[in-house]
């Protein structure tokens, strides 16, 4: 198990070979498959190529290792080891995938061929079917105080509070490295933190965006009293003529409610807003370490946003590695490759999980004190999208998503097989999103579309962006960014722990003026310089014709970088029903004694859109509350 997990691996894997490199084959040398000797091929995995070095002997596959390559670290890993063990073992290159991280897959298993095929092998010899696992029928039982489903944020959280209470626990995951979406799609957390914000300034259009939502006729005593909060801190900042970013967790959860369209449940967002600076003051303590800088997640709404470095590698892994440590210096099993498919009941009571590992060999693992279920959305399943879809166009298969394979909602239905209720499912949320990965603040950049004009606020809600993306031409649009914003913010690295540079000419475009940069992409200069001249003129005074409210540096510095974006589904909104501590309601409204959610598979808290930013708060909050409570 710790070998999949292991960080240890670098991203950049250099071995020092005697290059590629064998003599010309004589076909049928000896008789053989190949000509003896090392070779070099190379695949096309997600973020580039991946080089392949292959030693063969005469009739056999002797060993692979690779070159660098781009490939996510904490994603690919599994691949990278797993696939050339296979592979040697079997003698074939038809060996499968690894499950969550595919393409990186396919692009190990075309580097390998083509160096096999350099060996002289032709493709009838390499890609022989591999002989059949004797597979165990005999189900693998095993208990713990809990079983956590999910080894995503909420569930790592909520195993790590286990721990931390002394109980025994069993995380299983389906996939064959743990994570899930929070490993590959996180950024960044958000809570207010006034003590890092009073370092930064706010501008009059935000002060008036907090009095407009003190204004907002209040929809129950939770959101009246928020607002009272809020007006005596910002009558208070007024007459002490601040200038100071202001926030606190009662705008924070304000924010989260209105801009949910108060879909949300009040109670919920309470817990969550008292809770999120607590999120992350623990996960720092368990290791992860952020940007001194506050920043505004795409879809935020508000500069909140706490962004990880890249100590741990890519900006997720700083959401899942601190809590797996924590859980396995402490004893729990961390097991991969189980997919739970059922609930065990009795007496309409949680009593463990059911399932099968990749493999095929069944499983039951009983828990004394209780289930957590963590699984995540259901963003990857088309067909659940297109059921519950009600907002969108089009939620069909043709429409990308950023989340990994596994959120197919799978917790989802086994909770409602046993009667838990399901709340907010039509509310699926679409982000835009770039394979290039080059994603920043959002206070030094414009989008734009392809007639280079600004169509929206860019620090708006995802769900009003989306929208107008998809009314533009073509469907897209392109983020301009200039030096500020790389340089400053990010260090020159994505939040995928990739340098910003590896992704120019991979959906994400670089030029030293705005002329070429235009150019570029095909659209007009004239139109395009006069877009970021006007937008230039809103940063001096802190207010444009859209109501952007953030604004910081002006786009006047080279390198330029434009990055392609389209809407995608990203978030579900909805999901199981959770009370305070986080215990599952059924359909009749009572509690199901021993079953509890937490992280996206939940719902109530976001509403109909989620601001940016949020859903991180959310899962480490509620993964920990789960796991607190379950051990009461
Ligand atoms: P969250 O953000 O709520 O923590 P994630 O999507 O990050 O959710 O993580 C959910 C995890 O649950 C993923 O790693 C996914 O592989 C796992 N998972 C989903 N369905 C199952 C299942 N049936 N059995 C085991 N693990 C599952």
């Amino acid at each position: 198990m710790r070998r999949f997990l292991s960080i240890v691996l670098s991203l950049v894997l250099v071995f020092t070979l005697v290059t590629g490199c064998s003599p010309a084959k004589e076909t049928g040398m000896d008789g053989g498959i190949f000509n003896p000797g090392t070779y070099e091929g190379t695949g096309e995995g997600l973020y580039g190529e991946i080089v392949a070095v292959v030693e063969v002997s005469a009739d056999e596959i002797l060993s692979i290792e690779f070159k660098e390559h781009k490939e996510t670290e904490d994603i690919a890993n599994p691949a990278f080891e797993k696939l050339p063990i296979e592979i040697v073992e079997n003698q074939t290159i038809a060996v499968d995938t690894i499950a969550g991280c595919t393409i990186s897959s396919q692009g190990i298993l075309d580097a390998v061929k083509d160096a096999l095929i350099k060996a002289g092998a032709t493709e009838a010899d390499i890609t022989k079917e591999p002989s059949k696992k004797q597979v165990s029928t005999e189900t693998i039982k095993k208990n713990a105080d809990v079983i956590i489903i999910g080894t995503g944020g909420a569930g790592m959280s909520a195993g790590a509070e286990v721990v931390n209470a002394g109980g025994t626990v069993i995380l299983i995951d389906k996939m064959s490295s743990i994570g899930g979406n929070t490993i590959v799609a996180a950024s960044a957390m958000n809570a207010a933190n006034p003590e890092l914000q009073k370092q930064q300034t706010m501008g009059s259009s935000s002060l008036q965006v907090i009095k407009d939502l003190i204004d907002l006729e209040p929809k129950n005593e939770i959101m009246k009293r928020w607002q009272d909060e809020i007006k005596a801190d910002i009558e208070k900042y007024e007459a002490d003529k601040s200038t100071y970013l202001y926030d606190s967790p009662a705008l924070h959860k304000l924010q989260t409610y209105a801009d949910g369209d108060y879909v949300g449940n009040p109670e919920l967002i309470d817990i969550y807003g008292d809770n999120a600076l607590g999120s992350i003051k623990w996960i720092t303590e368990l290791g992860a370490k952020f940007e001194e800088t506050i920043t505004s997640a795409i879809g935020a709404t508000w500069q909140r946003s706490h962004v990880p470095t890249k100590d741990l590698g890519s900006a997720g892994a700083s959401f899942v590695l601190p809590q797996q440590k924590v859980i396995e210096d402490k004893g729990g099993e961390i097991l991969v490759e189980y997919k739970a498919e059922e609930i065990m009941m009795e007496d309409g009571v949680a009593v463990g999980v059911r399932g099968e590992t990749q493999e095929g060999t069944p499983f039951e693992f009983i828990a004394d004190k209780g289930v957590i279920i963590a699984t995540g959305g259901f963003s990857a399943n088309p067909e659940m999208r297109e059921k519950y879809n009600k907002h969108w166009a089009n939620a069909s298969a043709e429409v990308p998503t950023t989340n990994p394979a596994s959120s197919t909602g799978d917790g989802l239905v086994m909770a409602e097989k046993i009667g838990a209720n399901l709340v907010g499912m039509e509310w699926l949320q679409m982000v835009t999103f770039s394979q290039s990965a080059i994603t920043a603040a959002i206070d030094n950049s414009i989008q734009v579309n392809q007639s280079g004009l600004r169509f929206v606020k860019e620090d708006g809600r995802r769900d009003e962006i989306c929208q107008a993306i998809l009314e533009q031409e073509g469907s897209y649009m392109y983020r301009i960014y200039d030096a500020h914003t790389i340089v400053d913010l990010l260090d020159g690295i994505s939040y995928k722990g990739v340098p910003i540079d590896d992704y120019v000419g991979d959906g994400a475009y670089k030029a030293d003026t705005l002329e070429e940069l235009a150019n570029e992409l095909d659209i007009d200069y004239a139109t395009l310089q006069k877009t970021v001249d006007d937008f230039n003129i809103s940063v001096e005074k802190q207010s444009d014709e859209f109501g952007r409210m953030m604004f910081d540096q002006k786009l006047d510095t080279g390198p330029f970088y434009a990055v392609k974006y389209i809407p995608q589904f990203h978030h579900t909104m909805g999901g199981i029903e959770i009370n305070e501590k986080t215990q599952v309601i059924d359909i009749s409204g009572n509690v199901i004694p021993r079953l509890y959610a937490a992280g996206e598979v939940t719902g109530g808290i976001h509403g109909s859109n989620r601001l940016g930013g949020n859903a991180i708060t959310d899962i480490i909050t509620f993964g920990r509350i789960a796991g607190q409570n379950v051990m009461k």
